[in-house]
């Protein structure tokens, strides 16, 4: 019988239905190539949720995610929305969401592809060949550690967060870097503040019990400030970066660089049971509705969907594998667009891509 996948669509606001389309687009080759079905749901999340019923994450839209295998999410925002209060912008749609789902790793990969290596800020022979992956925990630490605030102390103004880890937040976060690693390169680095702080004495000391049940992947520990010049000085040599949530928010940041343009980042936010794929970058409303959106980033987050929730590998790889090729050939849009390469707009690219994957798959 032919297998099912349920996936809930947000697309969202800007360039995110643009995006999101050209994605689907791909599952749906992938889905001739391989025999599997997938459901896509549509539901509504970000400002245009927010213009239909007043909420940025309505119930139904949740409803739909929990009832669903994947959920795949194009970007929220824009200036329409940006003096609504806090509580009620676009964005806080995607943190309920995330906290609702309980998405505790985010998985960032950076891949510089040798066609775009000029668009890199660093050297070529400095950046060629990297393809890493940060491991970011999503929902604990700094950001969410109690106690917390502005307050009065001695007559003087003063603030205050608190990084805190439990062993089991540390731990589960470590096994996902590990097991991501096995099916990489299997090398996991972890990266704390050990030297300093005693929460990163505890991730540290679970990190390193949690390695024993993974003999065949290899360790290293990095000092966070340590990490940021490595992964400017030898980026190639890192494979799985696992890190608490506000390193991990830096150094996510710092690595994104390193392929020169947001529109080739995929992200996904995994945790036990649900999973949110989605672009690393915004709305884009400076090009929403002009179609020239690089839709590289959503299709790279539904091949990550492929890999981490369906475990379809080798569809996976071979989006991947498409997306080289079409680059190779010469095919860029806007945003990656240099003298003597051929530019093409959303649907362009997409077809080309699509045609790779055909073309590939018979091979
Ligand atoms: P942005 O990522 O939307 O855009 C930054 C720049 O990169 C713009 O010049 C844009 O045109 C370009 N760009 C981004 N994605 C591109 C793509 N796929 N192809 C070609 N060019 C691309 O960031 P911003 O401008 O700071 O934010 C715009 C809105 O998006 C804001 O409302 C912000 O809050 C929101 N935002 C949402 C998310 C999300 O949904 N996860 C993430 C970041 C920002």
């Amino acid at each position: 019988m032919e297998k099912v996948f349920k996936i809930a669509v947000l697309k969202g606001d800007g360039i995110g239905p643009e995006v999101v389309d050209a994605a689907l687009e791909v599952l749906n080759t992938i889905s001739q190539i391989y025999g599997v079905k997938f459901e896509y749901r549509e539901g509504l999340i970000g400002g245009i949720a927010i213009d239909e019923t007043g909420d940025p994450l309505p119930d139904e839209t949740l409803e739909l995610c929990l009832n669903s295998d994947a959920v795949l999410l194009g970007a929220v925002g824009g200036p329409t929305w940006d003096n609504l209060p806090q509580d009620k912008k676009p964005e806080r749609g995607l943190l309920k969401i995330r906290k609702a789902l309980n998405l505790y790793a985010n998985l960032r990969p950076v891949k510089v592809f040798d066609a775009l290596i000029d668009s890199s800020p660093l050297k070529p022979e400095v950046v060629r060949g990297t393809d890493l992956l940060v491991v970011r925990e999503l929902v604990s630490g700094i950001y969410y550690g109690e106690p917390r605030g502005i307050y009065e102390e001695n007559g003087k103004r003063c603030g205050k967060n608190t990084m805190k880890y439990c062993e089991d937040e540390i731990e589960r976060v470590t096994r996902k870097a590990f097991e991501i690693a096995r099916k990489r390169r299997k090398k996991v680095t972890s990266v704390d503040k050990a030297n300093v702080l005693d929460v990163s004495a505890l991730w540290r000391e679970v990190v390193n019990r949690v390695a024993k049940d993974y003999p065949d992947v290899e360790l290293e520990h990095l000092y966070v400030d340590n990490a940021a010049m490595q992964l400017i000085r030898r980026p190639s040599t890192f494979d799985v970066i696992v890190t608490g949530n506000i390193f991990g928010d830096i150094l996510s940041d710092e690595a994104g660089v390193l392929p020169g343009s947001l529109g080739m980042l995929p992200s996904a936010s995994i945790g036990d049971k649900y999973a949110l794929y989605e672009p690393v970058h915004g709305s884009a409303p400076d090009i929403a509705g002009q179609a020239i959106a690089n839709p590289i980033a959503t299709i790279l987050s539904a091949g990550m969907m492929l890999k981490y929730s369906f475990n379809m590998d080798e569809a996976s790889a071979l989006i991947e594998k498409a997306i080289k090729e079409t680059l190779n050939q010469g095919y860029r849009t806007a945003d990656i667009y240099s003298e003597g390469t051929i530019k093409v707009d959303t649907k362009g690219m997409t077809q080309k891509i699509v045609e790779n994957i055909k073309r590939l798959a018979n091979k």
